[in-house]
Order: structure tokens, then sequence, then C-alpha cells
């Protein structure tokens, strides 16, 4: 039964440590106070709608629900109240006095456990309810009356470990919470967050309540001055006032509504609001799951990847909505790092507002939300890829190196992404996939060659191409710095392995059988020599060869099978990272005239200058048709400049 007199009652102790916490913190975040009274309203209207379905008398002949802010600079309050379900005497002994949320628990254990109690970062992950007002105010009044009941209820508390709660007259169904609030969050010097200030409140409710389906309404005055039957301002005229009310939420949470009622301007519009982009999104994927997991999922692929995309520290673009209640902004664990272009909106009962980052990283549910979003991104990708060829090739133009990168850094997605790749060849100006590329491989060839290099004219000048361009042999072109390490980590597609140009053996043999013989009998000729040139790049390069892929040019340079390539290695020594050494092998092309020239040399005077310069040239040339510079470039230069006046 409810008292009539005034009671003072103390809070449940785990009630008083919150309150103390959120009265001493210094907490970074206190503007979402807004978005906790303005939930809880609108839970509570939720309430008495759903009861109103068997009950219509709970309606109290309103069926208009609304979320009312009033700020009052006279009395420095901040009132919010609602015509939702309201409290009993009981209800508000019950529901504001004690701690029954199990996310508050799990928040007060974790201050526990990790034994700070201002802990900055902590404190800002929860959301905290009702108590959060107390950040704000220093004083909290509610008045509360539920449908049916004579009386309402009169709750107030100074955050001292007491309140007061007493009954009390209230026309109105419904909750009216006023915060009494603290000099510094009204006052006109603090511009984010004077809570007093209407634009102040009405971004806040933009940020984090703007998909609450019932208005939230302030009113707003305006002071003009009369107008004549022209519409012209009548200058002496005194200032009239006048109320306009207005509704701070747009409520129409576009995600919820079904497909097919859904205009593609609705979602540009929504994507470039909530994105701040000024370009409609280049893909759309909205779903709907029911099941183990609820969830809404709207997400958007932006048109264009931001200028410093591929630089900076991956963010997410995803927000975490419950029930149209922003909780969360940046999400970053729901999708693989590769995706992190994705942005969009994922909302689901399952999510509490109470619920903080950590927790949100061990929840198995999201975890499995995180694996279907991943899912659906991709169904979505390779979609658009066999449909629209020419939007695909604008995506890969834009995100095609995070996916490169998805491949060699997500050893779980390394299946899911090879058929999303893109690559130049030296057969076509467009783009193949890897299965364009074997679906087109002439009988007997084995493996998928490629060739790295820094852009395509560069590719198609190296000596190494020349064997594969008579034979008439597709390469694929790696002209990006993560491709060859995209590659690495596939190894192979489809059964067919992958072959650098410049690696090992070409494996050319089923093409052309006779000229390995060739290439072993000549090896066995000129053995002396190799043996020579070998002792002479001594520490330079680990082997050297007789070609069997040089066609015109003199020499080039390869690195084997194992370990890592040139190219490679060039990378990784720009990222400081120069412990890692390609085994590089000098070949030379056995029917050209400078090899003709390098054995007559030999074979005059093996210990001569002239041959340890012919061997230094050779190298140095091998280097700058890789792209490098030669080790020594002022004796290279020296040593080329006497050549050509035959001092030598
Ligand atoms: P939560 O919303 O997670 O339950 P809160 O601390 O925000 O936790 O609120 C505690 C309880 O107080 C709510 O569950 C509800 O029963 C009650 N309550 C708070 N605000 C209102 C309101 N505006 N109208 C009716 N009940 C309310
Ligand atoms: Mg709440």
């Amino acid at each position: 039964m409810a008292e009539t007199a005034k009671q003072t009652r103390e809070f449940q102790a785990e009630t008083k440590q919150l309150l103390d916490l959120m009265i001493h913190s210094i907490y970074t975040n206190r503007e979402i106070f807004l978005r906790e009274l303005i939930s809880n309203s609108s839970d509570a209207i939720d309430k008495v709608r759903f009861n109103a379905l068997t009950n219509q008398d709970l309606l109290e002949g309103t069926s208009e629900f609304e979320i009312y802010l009033l700020p009052d600079e006279d009395t420095k309050t901040l009132t919010i109240s609602d015509n939702g379900m309201g409290m009993t005497y009981n209800e508000v002994i019950e529901n504001i006095g004690t701690i029954a949320k199990s996310g508050t628990k799990a928040f007060l254990q974790k201050l526990k456990d990790s034994g700070s109690a201002t802990d900055n970062e902590l404190i800002g992950q929860f959301g905290v309810g009702f108590y959060s007002a107390f950040m704000v105010a220093d004083k909290v009044t509610l008045v509360t009356r539920a449908p049916g009941q004579a009386k309402g209820v009169r709750w107030e508390s100074i955050g001292d470990g007491t309140y007061t709660i007493e009954e009390c007259e209230k026309e109105t169904r419904g909750t009216t919470i006023i915060l009494s609030l603290r000099a510094e969050y009204c006052s006109p010097e603090n511009s984010e967050e004077n809570f007093l200030n209407k634009y102040t409140l009405q971004n806040l409710v933009k940020k984090y309540s703007d998909y609450i389906r019932y208005p939230i309404k302030m009113n707003f005055i305006n002071e003009e001055k009369e107008r004549d039957s022209e519409g012209k301002i009548i200058e002496d005229a005194p200032v009239v006032k006048t109320t306009e009310v207005r509704t701070l939420n747009s409520m129409t949470p576009l995600w919820t509504k079904n497909k097919s009622q859904i205009t593609p301007d609705e979602y540009n519009n929504l994507y470039k609001e909530l994105f701040h982009d000024w370009e409609d999104p280049l893909e759309i994927i909205h779903s709907k799951v029911e099941g183990a997991v609820e969830y809404t999922t709207l997400l958007f692929v932006p048109a264009r990847a931001p200028f410093d995309f591929y630089q900076r520290e991956a963010t997410s673009g995803i927000r975490l909505y419950s029930k149209n209640v922003f909780v969360m902004d940046n999400y970053k664990d729901l999708l693989p790092e590769y995706l992190r272009f994705v942005r969009g909106i994922v909302d689901s009962p399952d999510f509490s507002l109470n619920i903080s980052r950590e927790l949100l990283q061990h929840s198995a549910q999201l975890k499995k939300v995180g694996k279907n979003l991943e899912k659906s991104v991709l169904k979505s990708l390779e979609a658009m890829l066999s449909k629209d060829r020419a939007k695909y090739e604008r995506f890969w133009k834009e995100y095609g190196k995070a996916i490169k990168s998805g491949v060699y850094s997500d050893f779980s997605s390394r299946e899911k992404l090879q058929d999303l790749l893109l690559f130049p060849t030296s057969s076509s100006d467009e783009l193949v996939t890897l299965a364009d590329y074997i679906s087109r491989m002439p009988e007997g060839q084995s493996v998928i060659y490629y060739a790295t290099g820094k852009d395509r004219s560069s590719v198609e000048r190296l000596p190494q191409m020349e064997i594969l361009r008579e034979k008439g042999i597709e390469v694929i072109y790696l002209l990006d710095r993560v491709d060859e390490f995209a590659i690495d980590a596939l190894s192979q597609y489809n059964d067919k392995k992958f072959q650098s140009i410049s690696r090992g053996d070409l494996k050319l043999d089923d093409v052309s059988s006779d000229s390995k013989k060739e290439t072993d009998e000549l090896s066995k000729e000129n053995e002396s020599l190799l043996t020579a040139v070998k002792e002479q790049l001594a520490g330079k390069v680990a082997d050297v060869k007789i070609s069997s892929r040089l066609k015109s040019s003199p020499v080039c340079l390869i690195s084997d099978d194992n370990g890592i390539s040139i190219s490679m290695e060039q990378i990784l020594s720009e990222m400081d990272k120069s412990m890692f050494k390609a085994r590089r092998i000098l070949e030379l092309n056995p029917t050209h005239d400078v090899f003709k020239a390098l054995k007559n040399t030999f074979e005059k005077d093996a210990n001569s200058e002239a041959f340890k310069d012919y061997c230094e040239l050779l190298y140095g040339q091998a280097l700058l048709l890789e792209g490098l510079t030669p080790d020594d470039p002022i004796s290279f230069a020296k040593k080329v400049a006497s050549l050509m006046a035959g001092t030598k």
C-alpha cells in the first residue's frame, strides 16, 4: 500500500556506489544521459501501447504518444516527460531505488576487478540507465503516474545515498523527470555541454535518438514582427512571440521497413545523412535475419574510398543500434579488417544499451552476426562481379587493394576472396579473374604465370617476359605492392600453382621440350666460365646460369624457388625489414653477342681486369632491368664510359 506521508529512504548499497561514480568520476561522455532517459521513455511508451492492445482503458483517452524536452533557463532545469506506462509507488521503489539490471551489475563488477573507480575509458563504455542523470544534475526529481492510479508519485534525490518518495497529484499518465542541472552543464560558455541550449539538445537527439519511434518534441520560440498582407515585415510593429513545436527526431528507422517499400532515394539519403557523404553509395545491402540471433542490417559500400584509406589505421563505419536506439559508433570487430570500407548499421534487440565494448567482443551472438555480415557482403560482391562487371571494376579500383590484403592477412577468408580478384594481364587491356585466366590457358600449360613490376610498361619490358611472349602465354601482372603477398598466400588456384616469370624453373617443358636439353648442354660446356663469373660476383648472387628464358636481352636476374622474391625484398626493405634477402641468380643469354664477348675475354685471361669489369657490368645491367640501382653506381658509370671510349 502506498504511503501518503513523505518518506526518506536509502538506496541499495550497489546503487549508492554507482551514484558516487557517476557524480565524482571524470566521465567524458556525459551527454549520453539524454539518450538513456529518452530510451526509458520510449520503453515506457512501448509498454503502455502493448498493454493497451488488451486493455484500452490504460490509454485514458490519449493514444498520441510523445516525449517532450523542456529546457528552462529560469530554473536551470531540463525536463524530460513522456506519456508512457508510468510507475506505481512500489514500482518506483523497485525500479529506481535498486539495481536489477545485469549490465549495471557487470559494470560494477568490472570496476571492482579493475580496482580503479575513475577509469575513464571503462565508464565511457557503459550505458548506465537512469542514474546517468546524476552526471549532469545535482538534483533529480521524478514525477510519475501509472494509468488507472488516482495519485502520482514524486521521487527526488540529490544523489547523496538517500531519496525521498511521496504521493502527489499528477494529471497526465506517464513520467516526468526534472533535472536540476549542475552549473557547468547549463552555462552558455560550455558550448557543447550546455544542456539548456536547444540546438545542443537537438543535435544530441539527432545523434542518439533519431530513430526512436515516438516524436521527441521541443518548443521553439519565434520572435518576429508582424507582416502586412503582402507578407512584408511591418517595421514599427511590435515583436510577436510565437511558439513552434518541433519534432526533433526523424522517427523512421528505414531499415525496419520492408525492402519493397523503400525507394533508392530513401536509401541514398539515409546513407548520405548518416555517413556525411555527398555521393550515393555504390552498393546497398539490406537484410533482416530472424532466428537464434535476430538483427536487421543495412550496409553500404561508399562510391569512393577516403583519400587516406590505405594509409590510416583501420577504422570501421559500423554503427550498432538496439531497437532503434543508437548504441555505439565505429564498432570494429564485426567485420574483418579487409571489409573496413563497408559502412552501415546493425540493429539488434540483443545489443543492450548497457553493454560495453568488451562484453560485446566476447559475445558469441555478435560473432555470429559478424560472420553473417561478411557472408552477405561477399555474396553481393560476387553478384556484382557476375552481373555488372563495369560496376564491379569501379568497386575494384577503390577497394581492390583491401580485398587483396584480406587474401594474405585473413587466413579464414582466403578461399572466399580468390574469385573476387581482378588482374591486368599481358593478353588484354581488360582486367581478368583467375577463373578467366584458367579458362583460356592453352593445353599443356600447368601453372599460372605472373610478373611483378611498378606498372604495365615496365613489366612488359622485363627480359623475363621475352620467352612467354614468344610462346604466346598469358601472364598476370602484379602491379600493386600487396599483390605478390596475396599470390604467395594463395600459392595456387584450382590446383594450378602460381609461377613467377622471375623465379626458378619456368616449367615451360611441356610447351617446348627440346629447349631444356639444349640449356643443359650449354651449361655443361660453359661450366668454368659460369663458375668464374659466380666467383667474381660472390656475395651478390647465389648462382650464375645459362638462361632458357631470354631472347634478345643479354642478362636477367631471377630469384630461386625458395625464399622471397627480389620484388618482395624491395618492399620489405622499404618497410625497414631488410633482414629478408632473396636468393639472386644471374642468368646469361648464351645466344647474345655480349655472352660471346664475355667468353672471349675469359678465355684470353681469366684474371684480367677486363673480365672482372664485364662481370660487374653484366650484374649492374641485370639490376637496372629489374628497376634497381647498381650497388656502386659511380663505378658502374665509369666502367660504361671507358667501355664506350674503347680504353679497355
Ligand atoms: P533499464 O532501462 O535498462 O531497465 P534504467 O536504469 O534506465 O534501466 O531504468 C530502470 C527502470 O526504471 C526501468 O526498467 C523502468 O522500469 C523504470 N523507468 C525508468 N524510466 C522510466 C520512465 N520514463 N517511465 C517508466 N518507467 C521508467
Ligand atoms: Mg534504460
